[in-house]
């Protein structure tokens, strides 16, 4: 594990913003970004997607669960349509793939 600062400007913040599954979510308190520190160093991240463990599934079962997400996927979208109705939107912190 390796800690790191915002990967925009580069300040470090100690502020927990959330914890999950062992990881702690960081919010800089210049961009407002919020970002994974400490994280897996670059050789572990390599490792847990070689070998499908880095989404809790293998790669395999994310292809065979792509109905699934496509269902989940329009529902969040029916969701963020109450609030927006057009232009971009950003996910951020993706995880799974769910969207
Ligand atoms: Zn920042």
């Amino acid at each position: 594990m390796e800690s790191v600062k915002c990967l925009f400007c580069n300040n470090e913040s100690k502020e927990v913003f959330w914890q999950e599954n062992g990881y702690i979510g960081r919010k800089c308190h210049n961009c407002n970004l919020i970002y994974v520190s400490p994280r897996p160093e670059e050789k572990e991240m390599a490792l847990l997607y070689k070998i499908g463990k880095a989404g809790g599934v293998s790669t395999k079962e994310h292809i065979n669960y792509s109905y699934g997400k496509e269902l989940i996927a329009k529902h969040a979208l029916s969701i963020i349509k109450k609030y927006k109705t057009r232009g971009n939107i950003l996910e951020v912190g993706s995880g799974g793939d769910n969207f």
